[in-house]
């Protein structure tokens, strides 16, 4: 059986693979979250492992370890379901997993983040473990080098960057029809916060929670969403990740 999924494979092939040139391994880390009325919980954790899923194949010589499903989603907590890690909790998760990882001989880590609240926690761990193994790379993907990919994509298919959205908003929405379109509810599908995220509103909601900005949990505009786009989205973006990650792994 070829897969590259850790949790699909015994000890013996996983042995084996490293023994045998697959010194990288990614995993995803995404949320358990609200996101709007019409897209399931599991948005970010689904996006987080197809990304995951699909670099480590791309990469090659790559495992996948376990997407972590649940993450930092505190100012997500007015709507019901959003399930939330302690910041600290979710460092000490990623601590645990570099650690066993990197007993098992991986050399390169990789990891994946599909959700903004996660940055901060994954970061905050990752110098010390840097320190503890100097000679393996530990690095994550989280929207760098993003921007242009995102620009194009408005100006190919007309919509602004409030519409695309940093939420829940045409981009996950279009994801979401693509990945997985019987858990969409597409008679739901519906518009948000449109303007832009300034520091100030980012400032806003995080303290006091999204339903602040958006009282449906939205930000963006999911009504002109398209499974089709939902593909050309992801086409781009791995293209600008797989490039990323390429350059981290080559420094
Ligand atoms: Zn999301």
């Amino acid at each position: 059986m070829e897969t590259v999924r850790i949790d699909e494979m015994t000890w013996v092939d996983i042995k084996e693979k490293i023994e045998n040139g697959y010194k990288t391994v990614i995993f995803g880390v995404g949320s358990t979250e609200q996101h709007g009325p019409s897209l399931p919980e599991q948005t970010d954790a689904r996006q987080a492992d197809e990304f995951a899923h699909i670099i480590a194949l791309e990469l090659g010589n790559t495992l996948q370890a376990p997407t972590i499903n649940v993450g930092f989603s505190k100012y997500h907590m007015h709507f019901p379901g959003t399930i939330t890690l302690r910041k600290e909790t979710l460092s000490a998760i990623i601590e645990d997993y570099v650690n066993s990882l990197a007993s098992h001989g991986f050399e390169n880590i990789i990891i994946f983040i599909s959700h903004g609240g996660n940055e901060e926690p994954v970061n905050a761990v990752l110098p010390q473990l840097r320190e503890k193994y100097p000679e393996k790379k530990i690095f994550y993907y989280y929207t760098q080098d993003i921007l242009p990919a995102m620009r194009e994509m408005g100006q190919k298919h007309d919509l602004t960057f409030g519409e695309i959205g940093s939420h829940a908003g045409d981009m996950e929405a279009s994801v979401m029809l693509h990945l997985a379109p019987d858990l969409v509810r597409k008679e739901r599908l519906a518009k948000g916060y449109t303007k832009m995220i300034t520091p100030r509103v980012r400032k806003k909601y995080r303290a006091n929670g999204f339903q602040t900005i958006t009282e449906n949990g939205v930000v963006g505009d999911q009504t002109r969403a398209t499974a089709e786009k939902g593909k050309d989205y992801m086409d781009h973006f791995k293209k600008v990740v797989f490039n990323y990650i390429r350059q981290k792994l080559e420094q």
